[in-house]
Order: C-alpha cells, then structure tokens, then sequence
C-alpha cells in the first residue's frame, strides 16, 4: 500500500512499541500499531502547524470539512492540536447541489464535526447564491468543476472574513500539492506554485489565508488515519469528476517513483516550500512589479481589480453578481447558528 502499506507484513512490529504493525512506511524506515502511526500522522501535522503560526490562544480556524478521507483527517488532527493550543475550530460543508453525492458528503461532514465535538455551518450553494453549482455552470457556460472551484473559494473566505477567523484549512494532502506543483511547473505558472507553501497570508478585510495541515501527509496516510481513527468519510467520488484528470496521472506517475525511490516525495515538498518566496517573486515580475489586491466593487472581497471571479461568473450565469446578496445571506446564516452577534442559537 505504497507509504502507509502493505509491505507491513504480519511479522512486522511497530518500531516505537513492538506490537503487531498494521502499517509500513518506507520513507520513514518505520512500521507503526494503529496507535503509533496515528501518533506518527500527528506529529507531522503539529510541525506543519507550529512553522506556520496557526494555532493561538483565542484564535479560530474555519476548517473546509468536504465529508471525503483528507477533510475528516485533516479536521480530527487539527482538532486534537487546536485544542492544546486553546484554538477554536469551526466546520464548513458547502452543500453544492450534486444530488446524492451531496447529501452523502454532507451526512459524512455532520457527523466527523459532530463526533469531533465542532459546530458544523452548512451552507447551501442554491439558498446563498439562488442557483446550484451545476445550474450556474449551464447557465454561464463554463465547466462544473472550474465553477465549484470558484464557488468554493468564494464561500469559504466570506465565511472566515465574516468570523475574522485566522485561517481557512483545507484537506489538500502532500500528493495533491504535489501534482499541482508539477502542473504549475509544466504550465510555467509562478502564480500557482507561489500558493503552493502550506499557509498563504491573510489580507486583511479581503483574504483569509488559506492552510495546509496535511502538507506533509499523504493520500494513502490520510486513508489508513480515518481507518484507523474510525472517521466516518463518503468512499464515493463526486459524479462530476473528469474521467482522467492530468493530476491523477502526476500522482500515479509520482507513486511509482517513490516506491523506488522511497523519500522522494517528503523531500520535494520540503523543497517546495523553500522555493515559494522565489515563485512569489516571479509572480511579481511577470505582473509587472507590485500586485496589488483590491476590494471586489460588489462583495468587498479580494479581486484584482473591479469585480472578483466569484461576481464575474454570478453575473455571467445569472445576470447580475450575486456577491453582495450571497454575504448578506451567509452573515444571516452565521447568525442564526449563534456564530455571529446579533441572533441565533447560542
Ligand atoms: Fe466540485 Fe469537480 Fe470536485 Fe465535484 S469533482 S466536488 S464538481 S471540483
Ligand atoms: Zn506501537
Ligand atoms: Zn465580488
């Protein structure tokens, strides 16, 4: 099972405590008992947090929980860190309008957030912006993923801005940066591989920066963690995943290599993250010197300038942007879970 895998015979024992291993990973040169290799997992994101700053006391993280493996690992590691750190965390699950994916994700997000003992906000892309994400992709003409992409991002930052959180997590694992880090490299796209580190910086008022807890775990780890931990995470993918996305091959093409090349992997996105100050850089020249975010004309939110992706493709899809109405509705939203003052439940 590649890092985390079946080379774990049964005569295998874990090397921190000598019990049966139900897991080997060749980069660590160790095998690990269920309990040591959720230790193991652990450890790694607790670095990633510390080098980060992201945890303090008083401070909150929004964490994006999408009901699949990465997002209930990311969200119980996280949890178990922010707690010692004296961080709140709150779940986000954006219901998309997918059907029975939808609801299945959903019903795999309330219950980590529940079983993990964090609020879970649900916010439906249909009741927030007046049209499903595969709606909003008919009617503007553009590809389903490339709108949820833009929807995702959009809500996810209006929400954390809204509760001045200090980060918004994501369940990217290792694998998944990886395979963005050699589509950027392939595309020569300094702009994306400047994102690549695992935090981005906050604007304030704009932006909330963006976290990687899982930076160093990868897909197979985050699978045996949620195993492991017994997380309750959807096994389906979603309908609208293209058939071979260029990533999927990245990531098959990488796993080869590092079965023969046991470390390549951890040591590129070490690398990585060295380099994205350089990538930054880059991204500045070709921009012609200072990039300067400004506020959205109609959310608010971060743009380039005039109106922000998420209100150019409202405006597209369904004739006016809907970025000033949608916060309305989310700050509504937070309110009525007792998130925001004025209302609620709390
Ligand atoms: Fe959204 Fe595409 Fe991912 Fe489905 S596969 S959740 S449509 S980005
Ligand atoms: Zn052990
Ligand atoms: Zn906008």
């Amino acid at each position: 099972m590649g890092e985390a895998g079946s080379r774990g015979s049964p005569a295998r024992r874990c090397s921190v405590c000598g019990a049966p291993a139900v897991v080997y990973v060749p980069y660590a040169r160790a095998a690990f008992c269920p309990r040591h290799f959720v230790e193991f997992v652990d450890r790694k994101v607790g670095r990633v947090l510390r080098r980060m700053g992201a945890l303090r006391p008083s401070g909150l993280v929004v964490a994006a929980v999408s009901g699949g493996k990465d997002s209930v690992a990311m969200l119980a590691s996280l949890v178990k860190h922010a707690r010692e750190a004296g961080t709140r965390v709150i779940g986000v699950f954006i219901e998309l309008g997918l059907g029975g994916y939808s609801s299945g994700s959903r019903r795999a997000a309330e219950e980590a957030c529940g079983r993990l003992g964090v609020p879970c906000v649900v916010v439906s892309v249909e009741e927030v912006v007046g049209a499903s994400v595969p709606e909003l992709a008919r009617r503007a003409r553009r590809p389903v993923c490339s709108v949820c992409g833009v929807v995702k991002r959009w809500i996810l930052n209006a929400i954390a801005v809204e509760l001045g959180a200090d980060y918004v997590a994501l369940g990217h694992n290792g694998d998944d940066v990886l395979a963005y880090a050699v589509k950027g490299f392939l595309n020569q796209d300094h702009a994306s591989l400047s994102k690549l580190g695992p935090a981005t910086p906050s604007i304030p008022g704009l932006a909330v920066g963006r976290l990687r807890p899982l930076y160093e775990v990868f897909e197979r780890e985050t699978l045996v963690y949620s195993l492991v931990e017994g997380l309750p995470f959807l096994h389906e993918e979603c309908p609208y995943r293209p058939r071979q996305p260029l990533e999927h091959g990245i990531k098959d093409a990488l796993n080869r290599l590092e079965e023969s090349h046991p470390g390549l992997k951890i040591s590129a996105l070490r690398r990585l993250e060295k380099a994205v100050p350089l990538y930054e850089r880059l991204a500045r020249e070709e921009a012609g010197g200072e990039w300067e975010a400004k506020p959205c004309r109609v959310c608010g939110l971060i743009s380039a300038g005039g109106e922000c992706s998420f209100c150019r493709l409202t405006r597209r899809a369904l004739g006016e942007p809907a970025g000033a109405r949608a916060r309305e509705a989310i700050r509504g939203l937070l309110r009525s879970k007792g998130l925001l003052e004025g209302g609620g439940e709390a």
